[in-house]
């Protein structure tokens, strides 16, 4: 083991030191020195002693100056000293001094620093004494007494003289011999004679009175409701501040400051775009938080802005704010924050009442989830991120609408205003290319099928493939979900979902678009307040969440002219009745004897086909001109269809295709089909049932 290579940790000892409140201890000095002196000045008999036994307290601390300062509050100093000078005429003069008690000016200090020492100092260095001279000479005596301070420490240790902190530990111990001044001058010494150093043995102990040592406190202003936003413009959306304070672990305001203050962000997000839908295409790494320019401040990088240092202040700053700018709807980071001390120590700050949380999370979350706790308690939702659960509508019991919690949150930008996705309902995307038809469409869509249906994105709000999340990197994503862009392809009249890839309904990444003629007719619908234009756009729009027909297999046949004015169809001669029982056979020869052709196309509803089941449903067609009469073989009764205006919930015929005068027309809808709100998926990452 090298020991030699171990650097002991000097280097933060100050600063615990730093955090003692006050001290006690005591200091101990003796020394006693008897001797005898001859010279021409006769015989000198001395005896000095010295001791000290006192306590102190130091309780007030001088931040500025790293010092404590107290008193010494027991214990007693005493002094005694006595020289008997037998002078060669004859004559002795004994001087004796003597006092004891507390020193006259009790005042003792402490000092830490600088450097890794310390140092003290004692003020009281004097004890009031009593100071007699006895003079016996030719039979005479005469006593001269008087009170005067008299010096009872060394000047050798003064505040000076610097000790090494200990490497472990608050105690400060010491111990050494220090010189003493001669208290009685003698005249023997004055004439060549010599004494010895009067060296006193002093020890000393300080103990920590007690503890309050600093610690970094963190305050992010209204934290329980900050969420990151954004801004169209790139400016910011919007800011929070936070507050490093310097304080003691009990609260009180710290009496130290910091050369310099650390804010760093961590892992900040760097999801592309500021939402999931904007701009479009988008494919920045941009940062999503970021430290806001500050005279005040240091800034590490001017673009990235994840780290900043505040510039030195004088005095030293007890406290440092930053405001972080968001850029982002659904931006996340971890701040941390370091305060450096003068002793070049640190300390990282932690979130007020969270001692454990030194990486503080932006915005306000748990540690498992990067959306802010106050969008999840406004919106009463409490998933995972990733969860992608709603079940409203419940359709066809597939949860979901192929986005994520944390993509709900995040949002997105609709006629260029922010919008966020509903975590309780099922959403849905559109672009309406064609007014008002597909406005009144799609209001029925989402009436019928319970989807919050947003409407009025831009083509610019939907990437290029149809993508209404793409804007993403790190974030919780489930799937890319898809819009469905409403436009005219100058179909003949009827509306279609247009798909190159499915052949069947199915979700709304299989729709290239959903196509609409420049103009529907207008007819009647079941419903006096839902136009035939709108039933027909919600019908289309029904397919693209995998909404099938009510049935298959109707039929399209010729009517032809045939011999002796008679009916054919696929060369049988049939009989054409309008319900209940009117043969109108004739009319149809006269119709088709006005024809080039001498014959017309005819839709022949089937039972279980597409005219089956609930007959006021979107779903159900509405083209059938004829069915066939039950029972008679060759006998047609000509109809005309009225469409539905709403969704079906059941597969039973009603209306014609129920029980009826004179027959069931198509009847329930084919196995598997109707309850058409029992179909409805709307989530690209569930692979659509076929029915
Ligand atoms: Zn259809
Ligand atoms: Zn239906």
């Amino acid at each position: 083991m090298l020991l030699s290579s171990v650097e002991p940790c000097y280097a933060q000892r100050v600063s615990e030191f730093l955090a003692v409140n006050g001290w006690q201890g005591n200091l101990k000095l003796k020394a006693d020195y008897v001797g005898k002196l001859s010279g021409l000045a006769g015989v000198d008999d001395y005896s000095f002693s010295w001791s000290a036994d006192l306590q102190f307290r130091l309780e007030e601390f001088n931040p500025g100056g790293q010092f404590w300062r107290g008193k010494f509050t027991g214990g007693a100093v005493a002094v005694r000293h006595k020289n008997v000078n037998k002078g060669s005429d004859g004559c002795t003069l004994t001087t004796n001094i003597l006092g004891e008690g507390l020193p006259l000016n009790p005042e003792f200090f402490l000092y830490v620093g600088p450097g890794n020492n310390y140092r003290f100092q004692n003020l009281g260095s004097s004890i009031q004494a009593r100071v007699t001279l006895t003079t016996v000479c030719g039979g005479t005596t005469s006593v001269i007494s008087n009170d005067r301070p008299e010096n009872w420490f060394t000047s050798g240790l003064d505040r000076n003289v610097a000790f090494a902190l200990p490497p472990m530990g608050l105690n400060l111990t010491g111990s050494g011999q220090y010189e003493m001044g001669v208290p009685i001058p003698l005249f023997n010494v004055l004439f060549g004679g010599t004494l010895p150093k009067l060296l006193a043995d002093i020890s000393w102990t300080f103990q920590p009175l007690n503890v309050d040592p600093l610690e970094l406190v963190v305050d992010p202003t209204d934290y329980d409701n900050f969420r990151p936003k954004a801004d169209l413009s790139g400016n910011p959306g919007n800011s929070i501040s936070v507050t490093a304070t310097l304080q003691t672990k009990s609260g009180k305001p710290s009496t130290q400051g910091a050369t310099k203050f650390i804010f760093e962000l961590l892992e900040t997000s760097r999801e592309p775009g500021i939402a999931l839908n904007w701009p479009r295409d988008a494919s920045d790494q941009d940062y999503d938080l970021r430290i806001a320019a500050d005279a005040g401040f240091l800034i590490a990088d001017a673009v990235k802005r994840q780290r900043a240092e505040s510039l030195p202040k004088i005095p030293l700053a007890t406290t440092s704010t930053v405001k972080i700018d968001s850029f982002d709807w659904g931006g996340w980071s971890r701040l941390k924050v370091t305060a450096l001390l003068a002793d070049g120590t640190s300390l990282v700050g932690y979130l007020r009442g969270r001692p454990e949380q030194t990486e503080i999370r932006l915005p306000k979350r748990t540690a498992n989830s990067v959306i802010a706790d106050s969008w999840k308690s406004e919106n009463g939702v409490s998933g995972s991120d990733n969860s992608d659960d709603e079940t409203d509508p419940i359709g066809d019991s597939n949860a979901g609408d192929g986005l994520t919690l944390y993509e709900e949150y995040r949002g997105f930008y609709e006629s260029q205003v922010k919008i966020e996705g509903n975590p309780k309902k099922k959403d849905y995307f559109a672009i309406n290319l064609v007014g008002s038809i597909g406005d009144g469409g799609l209001a029925l869509f989402q009436r019928l099928s319970g989807l919050k249906v947003h409407k009025n994105l831009l083509q610019t709000e939907l990437s290029s493939e149809r993508v209404i999340n793409k804007n993403v990197s790190a974030g919780p994503h489930r799937v890319n979900q898809h819009g469905v862009i409403l436009k005219n392809n100058n179909s003949n009249g009827y509306a279609e979902a247009v798909s190159t890839t499915s052949l069947h309904p199915s979700t709304p990444k299989d729709f290239d678009f959903v196509g609409l003629p420049i103009a529907i007719a207008s007819r009647p619908t079941q419903s006096q307040s839902v136009s035939y234009a709108s039933a027909s756009v919600a019908h289309e729009l029904f397919h693209t969440v995998n909404v099938y027909h009510h049935g298959e297999g109707d039929k399209q046949v010729v009517w032809e002219l045939g011999p002796d004015d008679t009916v054919l169809e696929g060369g049988q001669q049939i009989e054409v009745y309008r319900e209940p029982s009117l043969n109108v056979t004739a009319n149809v020869v006269a119709d088709l004897k006005t024809r080039i052709s001498k014959s017309r196309e005819i839709w022949l509803g089937q039972k279980q086909g597409q005219h089956s089941g609930v007959e006021n449903c979107v779903m159900r067609y509405d083209s059938s001109q004829a069915y066939e009469q039950s029972g008679s073989a060759g006998w047609r009764y000509s109809v005309t269809e009225r469409p539905g205006a709403l969704l079906c919930r059941f597969a039973e015929g009603t209306g014609v295709n129920a029980s009826r005068e004179p027959q069931i027309r198509y009847g329930d809808a084919a196995r598997g089909r109707g309850a058409c709100i029992d179909q409805i998926l709307v989530n690209d990452a569930i692979s659509p049932p076929v029915r």
